[in-house]
């Protein structure tokens, strides 16, 4: 399934600054931009040229054309593993999403893909850029990832219906593997980018089959020996600007369709490896083993209970593999992953210290040793406060481009935005650390994320679409 290459839109013409309405509005067009697909499913069907004409495309339609995609019968949800072939699929489809807006897409050499509307000139520099992933953890829901895709694609539909003619370039940007199911580093794209990965260690990295990062990058098309930081696509982005579904209750407390982000919690993934002795379930001895799996019972409830016992603090072990793992085999050793956040780094530090030294304890008691690894670790990020407090103020101040075509009135907009703190790792999170970046998040009424009941009601999903059209406005038109 080899994906698309390369750039595919057609060329760019020009354009000033400003708003305006009506034909020829949208600038870093393209000639070729065909607003409605036949085989789109019918979102496109209505969509918006390139030139500003036409209807949105509503955020609802746009992951509805997704909905076939990875599809996981026996967890439920969706199962859409970084460089798999259903992420690869996605990939595709945002390709043609993109194309058919008129905007430039390219993928750059860490997989990351990038859609441009371009200004006049078509410098891209001090370009906003705004995007999300299309990956799933195994069986995650519907939103968490393609929503703050869709709605940026819906975001620029409402600009071009409202004549924005942008003062400097949008991009919207996919990130690969976000949430680091397979290659166990979250947000593996951006760190790619940005050099705070390794390119040859994460070459290495394997899959629970054995197929290394370097094998599944070849498998879309790119070469492992051109990872690392790309300071030229950096240099290209003024700011950043992440919508995500909410993966907790902040908002169905503060009763708002949409929020800012101020922070993501400091969060990492470490290794635990208990070793044991494999051996016969039958033959062997109650007395006689040295079962592995045993001490790792152990260690799961000593993440829990030191987690417990620090405010605020939240550890989890959500998987865990015995090896070889028969019905009647003892197992030989017993990998299992700890996901720990807490907002103060040194909190985490000391909590897996904790860990460590009550996971020892378990296995000395059992026979086995046990061995910690760190796998990916991310410090606690803050928000731009600038950008924050701008948008907020965007927002609060808009009824969607104050033009009688751009949109319905936000309903967030009354009564202030709320700001929040995440709990959940995000790729803003990683870029945050090289440029000025915010986030917009919308309700989730489950409080649920990274289950198939991750959920958000349709009527907020196009009032996120809008926010987002607003936040971006307010960047594309002045510096
Ligand atoms: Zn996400």
């Amino acid at each position: 399934m080899s994906a698309f290459q390369g750039t595919t839109a057609p060329a760019r013409p020009g354009g000033s600054g400003g708003l305006e309405r009506g034909a020829g509005a949208g600038n870093g067009t393209g000639s070729g931009a065909a607003p409605g697909r036949a085989d789109a499913g019918g979102v496109s069907a209505a969509g918006v040229s390139a030139a500003g004409h036409g209807t949105p495309a509503s955020v609802v339609g746009l992951l509805a054309q997704l909905a076939s995609v990875g599809v996981d019968p026996r967890r439920g949800g969706y199962t859409r593993a970084g460089f798999s072939r259903e992420e690869r699929t996605l990939h595709e489809w945002f390709v043609q999403e993109a194309t058919a807006r008129g905007l430039d897409v390219e993928r750059d050499r860490n997989g990351v893909l990038w859609a441009w509307w371009d200004v006049p000139g078509g410098s891209r520099s001090n370009a906003v850029a705004t995007g999300s992933h299309l990956d799933s953890v195994p069986g995650g829901g519907q939103y968490d990832g393609p929503l703050g895709v869709a709605s940026a694609l819906a975001a620029v539909d409402w600009l071009r219906v409202r004549g924005l003619r942008p003062a400097r370039p949008l991009a919207i940007v996919v990130f690969p593997e976000e949430e680091g199911s397979r290659f166990g580093v979250a947000c593996l794209g951006s760190r790619l980018l940005t050099g705070r990965l390794d390119p040859a260690t994460a070459a290495g990295l394997r899959d629970a089959s054995g197929v290394t990062l370097a094998e599944a990058l070849a498998e879309s098309g790119l070469d492992a020996r051109h990872l690392g930081r790309d300071q030229a696509a950096l240099e290209r982005i003024g700011c950043f600007v992440e919508l995500h579904v909410e993966q907790g209750r902040g908002l169905i407390d503060r009763g708002a369709a949409v929020g800012l982000g101020s922070s993501v919690l400091g969060h990492g993934r470490w290794k635990l490896r208990f070793s044991g002795q494999g051996n016969h379930a039958g033959t062997t001895l109650m007395d006689d083993r040295r079962d592995p799996l045993v001490a790792a019972a152990g260690a799961v409830l000593a993440v829990r209970d030191a987690a417990r016992a620090v405010p605020e603090a939240r550890a989890t072990v959500g998987r865990l593999q015995p090896l070889p793992g028969g019905t009647n085999v003892i197992a030989s050793a017993v990998e299992l992953w700890i996901d720990a956040r807490h907002p103060d780094d040194e909190v985490t530090a000391a909590l897996l210290e904790s860990i460590h030294a009550d996971a020892a304890a378990a296995a000395e008691a059992e026979g086995c040793s046990v061995e910690l690894t760190a796998e990916s670790v991310s410090p606690t990020v803050d928000f731009d406060h600038a950008l924050t407090t701008r948008l907020g103020e965007a927002l609060e101040g808009t009824t969607s481009g104050g033009l009688p075509d751009g949109g319905p009135a936000l309903p967030a907009a009354r009564g202030g935005v709320p700001v929040l703190a995440t709990g959940a790792g995000h790729d803003a999170g990683v870029l945050a650390a090289e440029i000025p970046t915010a986030m917009l998040f919308v309700r989730n009424p489950t409080g649920i994320s990274h289950s198939p009941e991750e959920y958000a009601a349709d009527e907020d999903t196009e009032t996120g679409a809008l926010a987002l059209a607003d936040a971006l406005q307010e960047l594309l038109l002045a510096p």
